[in-house]
């Protein structure tokens, strides 16, 4: 915890879990890219520090921020209030939800039909939450990548796949035979995640992110890489 307002590094250390395209994946050079990876190297030319990304599991995220080994989660991070706890979120930039995968053809229509399925989720996202929570009688298979949720999906060991919209649709249109059934959920917020009581480099993510939509750079990397 940071009493003083916190400071601005001069190199920003970025967490990440590049299982989650088109916000972050390893790209054909072996590299971490995706929407996030760009919007926060932007963000550092705008502050005037350097970015260096640190790739790890999606649910070491926050203890690896708390043990301040990191400056910034940019994960496509969904704000909650659990996580408000732990660190502070930026302005949110981006507005997500979760989509249920299914076989083709398969039979779920509402939210009510995925009682007592086995559901498959990547650790400690909202989708697990959500899945684990407040599906009656689920039986929750947690995967590291969402990418090997959907493999068992396919190879028939869990029923559905609960994940965020985006990594959905990138994994049902590189994967035959699947579906997506959409909005059976509530809408959830991305924002990027400082040690909690570090204003000073949340302010300034905040100027930076307005600066950029301001300037139109926001949606140009929008439409690089998400498309819309
Ligand atoms: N938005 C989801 C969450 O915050 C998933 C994020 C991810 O898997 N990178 O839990």
């Amino acid at each position: 915890e940071t009493a003083d307002g916190g400071e601005i590094p001069d190199t920003i250390v970025v967490g990440t879990n590049a299982e989650f395209p088109p916000f972050e994946y390893v790209n054909d050079d072996g590299d971490v890219d995706g929407f996030d990876m760009a919007v926060m190297k932007e963000v550092g030319k705008k502050i005037g520090s350097d970015v260096e990304i640190k790739n790890m599991e999606f649910k070491s995220l926050i203890g690896s921020m708390e043990s301040g080994n990191l400056d910034v989660i940019a994960a496509g991070m969904t704000v909650t209030k659990e996580r408000e706890r732990q660190v502070d979120f930026t302005d949110s930039y981006y507005t997500a939800k979760q989509y249920v995968i299914q076989k083709e053809g398969g039979s779920i229509k509402s939210a009510d039909d995925l009682e007592g399925l086995t559901i498959a989720v990547q650790e400690g996202t909202t989708g697990d939450l959500l899945a684990t929570d407040e599906i009656k009688d689920s039986n929750v298979k947690r995967f590291k990548k969402g990418v090997d949720a959907v493999m068992d999906l396919k190879k028939g060991g869990s029923d559905v796949v609960i994940i965020d919209a985006n990594p959905a649709q990138e994994f049902v249109k590189a994967n035959k035979g699947l579906e997506l059934v959409k909005d059976l959920f509530d809408d959830e917020s991305y924002a990027f995640a400082v040690q909690k009581g570090n204003t000073k480099l949340k302010d300034a993510i905040n100027d930076a992110l307005k600066e950029m939509k301001d300037d139109g750079t926001f949606d140009k990397l929008v439409k690089e890489y998400i498309g819309q």
